[in-house]
């Protein structure tokens, strides 16, 4: 698999640091409100990742935190005279509530900041003895100038970077930060302040930086050095570069052989803003639309390139992921008839001579840096393949066979379900549906077929669309 890597800029092709296996480390969120659509970008495509990668035969150990001590948790605790740990806990369920819907798996670990303190202060007192950090009235600061590679991933130059802090004085005095013997070092372990959450320490009573998390934790869970770091764009620079910083001066080993980073979701070409009014949560979007549209929709792109969600956008993935699920449909029908047929001479052809065509094109191009839009075309491809070479003749071992290939690739690989989640549709209006095709089937019996008419169209304007069959009225969204 080629991975396009940010520190070097360029596609490279996977090589783990032990054969076989992969860890990988995913920056989550803060925990301090329901996550919005922008959040689930990472969560679905690293998840697609992971997914992947198993599929190849990789064992992966897939770690990813949960950030549970912060100024916004803070922040929140405090307006709503809770404790911190009441407001990140009561997130953290629903963020993993909003994870099961997505259909992303839960990570091998989820480690959280609170949880890891001993870690932090050990990875902070390394630092200071190795001569990386230091600290003033009860804050440590990484040296920032003391770690020679600083700046590598977001190819910043050190000196513009300095130079980039005009003013300098007078900022740091304002963040109250003017004890840093340079403007670019960072914080790694900060004081308590009265009303905030605190844990003791060697340089008195107080909590760990950000940034500071992610290398104690990635190193906890993976180890030294991690095969694929990743998050999304906005994180390269401070937090990856600081990330970088820490561990390798800490560990003197490389931190991430691969760094992958996601771009930004737009909402109608805007930046989501709760100021802009076009801010939504997980939670909200997932009552309008099915989840799976959702991920399909996010998958629907290269990770790296910028995503536009839009009422429209959302549609024409509903529509286009319907064509898959009714291919899928198709199949299960004549598997359902298990008609005891042996697969034909033509059918074993279609499957070892074309069959494998679409797999393999599938896995080219999850293996081009995970390129899910070219696969979810190769997809398309299958189900018209799919469609085009059964018919009410065919063996059902034969629909079989392709079933379980649609399968692997859009539900164990894409995370896409093939069959349709009925949780889209509230039960009183199953019960409604049922209840107008039974008096559909009964106006029939009676020889009523305008009344019947009129029943399959009422159901239409409701989006819904019957099939009679041998067994039975079938009923489906459109
Ligand atoms: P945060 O809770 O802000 O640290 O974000 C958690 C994850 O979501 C990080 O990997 C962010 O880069 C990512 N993220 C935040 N906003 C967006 C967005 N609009 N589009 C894509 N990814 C985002
Ligand atoms: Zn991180």
């Amino acid at each position: 698999m080629r991975i396009f890597n940010t520190l070097t800029r360029q596609k490279e092709e996977f090589k783990p640091v032990v054969p076989g296996k992969a860890g990988i480390y995913v920056c989550g969120p803060t925990v301090y409100d329901f996550i919005h659509i922008g959040n689930a970008r990472p969560m679905i495509v690293f998840d697609t990742l992971r997914r992947y990668l198993e599929f190849r035969g990789y064992d992966v150990n897939y770690v990813s935190n949960f950030t549970d001590v912060d100024d916004k948790i803070i922040r929140r605790a405090n307006e709503e005279g809770k404790e911190s740990i009441e407001i990140s806990e009561r997130f953290i369920k629903e963020c993993r509530r909003d994870m099961e819907a997505l259909n992303v798996r839960p990570a091998t670990t989820h480690p959280q900041a609170t949880q890891e303190i001993p870690d932090m202060i050990e990875m902070v007192q390394q630092l200071i003895d190795k001569g990386h950090a230091y600290e003033v009235n009860g804050t440590v600061y990484f040296r920032t100038r003391s770690f020679p590679g600083y700046g590598k991933l977001s190819h910043k130059n050190i000196d513009d970077l300095e130079s980039g802090h005009r003013d300098e004085a007078h900022q740091l005095k304002v963040s109250g930060e003017d004890e840093k013997e340079d403007s670019l070092d960072f914080v790694l372990w900060k004081p308590m302040k009265p009303g905030e959450p605190f844990w003791e320490s060697p340089w008195g009573k107080g909590r760990p930086g950000w940034h500071l998390e992610c290398s104690v934790m990635s190193r906890k869970y993976i180890g030294g050095t991690l095969d694929i770091h990743a998050g999304g764009e906005d994180l390269i620079f401070p937090h990856h570069e600081n990330e970088i910083a820490q561990s390798e001066a800490a560990n003197d080993a490389t931190f991430s052989n691969y760094w992958m980073h996601n771009g930004f979701l737009k909402i109608d070409n805007e930046k989501m803003s709760k100021s802009l009014g076009n801010f939504f949560t997980v939670r909200e979007i997932c009552e309008k639309y099915d989840p799976q549209v959702i991920r399909f929709f996010m998958l629907s792109a290269q990770y790296r390139s910028p995503l536009n969600f839009s009422a429209d956008l959302i549609e024409t993935s509903r529509v286009s992921l319907e064509r898959i699920l009714n291919g899928a449909e198709k199949l299960a029908e004549i598997i359902a008839k298990e008609n005891g047929k042996e697969i034909s001479a033509e059918e074993q052809r279609l499957l070892d001579e074309e069959l494998p065509k679409f797999v393999e094109k599938f896995d080219a191009a999850m293996d081009d840096d995970l390129n899910t839009a070219d696969a979810i075309s190769v997809l398309f491809e299958l189900v018209r393949f799919t469609n085009a070479s059964t018919n009410e003749t065919s063996s059902s071992a034969f629909a079989k066979k392709l079933y379980e290939t649609l399968f692997t690739l859009s539900d164990t690989v894409l995370g896409i379900h093939l069959t349709r989640s009925k949780a889209e549709i509230s039960e009183d209006e199953v019960a409604k549906i049922e209840a107008l095709i039974a008096e559909r089937t009964a106006a029939k019996k009676e020889k009523n077929f305008a009344r019947a008419d009129e029943i399959r169209e009422e159901l239409k304007a409701m989006g819904i669309e019957i099939k009679d069959t041998r067994e039975g009225v079938k009923w489906q969204r459109i």
